[in-house]
């Protein structure tokens, strides 16, 4: 029993960690980014040391971007397999895009349905968090971001499709490779690689279609909790059709 115990409480340690990662080191990053902007707009600062402060800023923003592409959705309790909701789970991550959405003048249209699959929560949002802020950011003069839930055979079928930049035949293959990214500074390129790790992990699949100057569309599937869903869905189609 004493050894259980003693278990039990160093898993909440670990878990702790990763939560401590994204919140408690990006607050920390916050402050420090806001003392950097005060000093940028000091008078006593010469040209060489607003430089200097200026690569910071950039520095930091940096490690906010891959806390981002990495550990967004981390809880400071131990991950578990569970049934999840694909409805609500974009829904959240929405919410949290629309501000970013609102800032490139996007559209979001969602057509959702409760479809269930199997998967940890905060793995399965920080996915779909890295497939939709792609979308936005190819689109940085505005275009509609579509959200799709649909059944095919055994799987979920989630379907983002954005208006934007697209990408070519060489940028689709290199997707997913570390750090490869078109952003510059900007970019983690690390994004692709969480989605692709994730999907392998919930034993799903992903293709990706894309033309430069059109768009592109990611397909991702993912088994199906419940057979049953697959008779829902030529029974009753009960999607909501939703402009945010
Ligand atoms: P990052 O977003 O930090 O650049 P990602 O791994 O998320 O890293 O994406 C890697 C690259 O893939 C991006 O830099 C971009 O060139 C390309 N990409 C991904 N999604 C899209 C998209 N929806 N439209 C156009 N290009 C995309
Ligand atoms: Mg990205």
């Amino acid at each position: 029993l004493r050894r259980r115990i003693i278990r039990a409480e160093k898993m909440e340690v670990v878990g702790h960690l990763a939560a401590s990662i994204s919140h408690e080191v990006r607050n920390p990053l916050t402050v420090s980014r806001g003392f950097m902007q005060l000093l940028l707009q000091s008078e006593r600062m010469n040209y060489k040391d607003k430089q200097y402060i200026q690569i910071a800023i950039e520095e930091i923003d940096r490690a906010e971007a891959i806390i981002t592409d990495y550990l967004t959705f981390a809880k400071p309790a131990p991950e578990h397999v569970e049934k999840l909701n694909v409805k609500t789970e974009i829904e959240r991550v929405i919410d949290i895009l629309r501000p970013l959405a609102n800032m490139n003048s996007i559209e979001i249209q969602a057509s959702l349905a409760p479809f269930a699959v199997k998967g940890e929560r905060p793995k399965f949002q920080q996915c779909l968090l890295n497939v939709m802020k792609n979308a936005i950011e190819a689109m940085p003069h505005g275009g509609i971001l579509r959200i799709n839930v649909s059944i095919d055979k055994d799987y979920v079928l989630i379907h983002i499709s954005d208006t934007g930049i697209g990408m070519t035949k060489e940028q689709i293959e290199r997707l997913g490779e570390p750090y490869f990214t078109t952003k510059g500074t900007k970019g983690t390129g690390l994004g692709m690689m969480v989605v692709y790790r994730i999907v392998e992990t919930m034993k799903g699949d992903l293709f990706i279609h894309s033309e430069v100057g059109h768009g592109t569309d990611v397909y991702m599937y993912f088994p199906s909790y419940y057979k049953s869903d697959i008779e829902k869905s030529s029974k009753r189609h009960q999607f909501e059709q939703v402009s945010y």
